[in-house]
Parts: C-alpha cells; structure tokens; sequence
C-alpha cells in the first residue's frame, strides 16, 4: 500500500521525500500532524532492514521531529513503531509514527505501574493533512540549516538533504 505511495500512485501529503526515505501525514491521525516516515523500498518489518537503509531513514527522524513539534507548537513528539502482526501492524510496509503531544492531551498515562496509551484514530480531510504538511516542510528547513551551521558541515550528502527538503 505504502509503495502506491512511494510510485506517486496514491494521493498523500507529503512531507519530505528523497531517495531512500518518505515522510508523509497519517490519513486517521491519532492527533493532528501525525506523520509517518518510511523507507522507499518495500520492506515489510524493520528486522528487514539492512544497516545502511535503516541508517538512512533513521538519520532523518531528529530534523522531522523538530519540525513537526515546532508546525504544531506541541510540547513533545512520541515516536513508535509496530512490528508485527502481534504488535498491532496493519500496514506491512516499515514505518515510523511520529506523533506531536501537547501537554494538556497526553498519549501516554502513568498510574503506579500501569502504563497506558490512548490512542483514538480520528478523520482528517486531505486539505487539513495537506495543510499540515505545507507548515512541517515550512519548518523543515530551519532545523536542517540551524543543525548543519551548528556543526559547520558542508558536506555534499548535508547539502542534498538541504535540496531535497525544499524540492519536496
Ligand atoms: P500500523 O498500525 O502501525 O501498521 O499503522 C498504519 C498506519 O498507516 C495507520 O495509522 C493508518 O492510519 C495509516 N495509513 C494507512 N493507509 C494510509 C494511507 N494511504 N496514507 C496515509 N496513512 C495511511
């Protein structure tokens, strides 16, 4: 399902895109803004990864991150992923959740030691998921820019992410 995606042969909202990896928003949003990263080869479960494209799609998550926290002016972003039919995967193509939380709405409750998630898929209309997608990529640029002035890199791979991020 996910690599109709990838083909550009069913609609999604795109967030970020290069070659090895898709960043685009989840069609029942568990909150507004949540978005879902994947490799663009179909593998079905991260074990399925080598080390290399899990590498490649993992590098992206801190700048994704950011970015939709800042889109959403959340107080933090909860980032999980089901692997396995047992675990609860209804999509068997890997993929990461990215979810912003705001303080006042948790995802996840603590009472002693019983540790809950509240998790309630909710409709989302393809304007609202595009124009959710238009603020996150807004944003994506910043904490790609910020990082490399930060490490003073200048490196081509540094510099292509930069284009891919603004060609998306
Ligand atoms: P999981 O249950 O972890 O496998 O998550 C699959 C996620 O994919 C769910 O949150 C679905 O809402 C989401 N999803 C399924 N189909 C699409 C689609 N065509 N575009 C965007 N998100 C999708």
């Amino acid at each position: 399902m996910f690599c109709a995606i990838v083909a550009g042969r069913a609609p999604a909202s795109i967030v970020y895109r290069d070659r090895v990896a898709l960043a685009f928003m989840d069609v029942n949003p568990v909150r507004p803004g949540h978005v879902l990263v994947i490799p663009t080869a179909h593998r079905a479960q991260i074990w399925d990864l080598d080390e290399a494209e899990s590498a490649a799609v993992s590098r992206r998550l801190p700048a994704l991150a950011a970015a939709l926290k800042a889109a959403t002016a959340a107080d933090a972003v909860t980032i999980f992923g089901l692997n396995g039919k047992a675990a609860g995967q209804t999509v068997f193509h890997v993929h990461f959740h990215l979810v912003p939380v705001h303080a006042d709405d948790p995802l996840l409750r603590r009472r002693g030691r019983r540790v809950t998630f509240r998790l309630v898929l909710r409709r989302a209309s393809r304007a609202q998921l595009d124009t959710l997608a238009r603020r996150i990529r807004a944003r994506l640029a910043q904490p790609l820019t910020l990082t490399a002035d930060r490490h003073s890199l200048a490196s081509g791979s540094r510099r292509s992410g930069l284009r891919d991020v603004r060609g998306a």
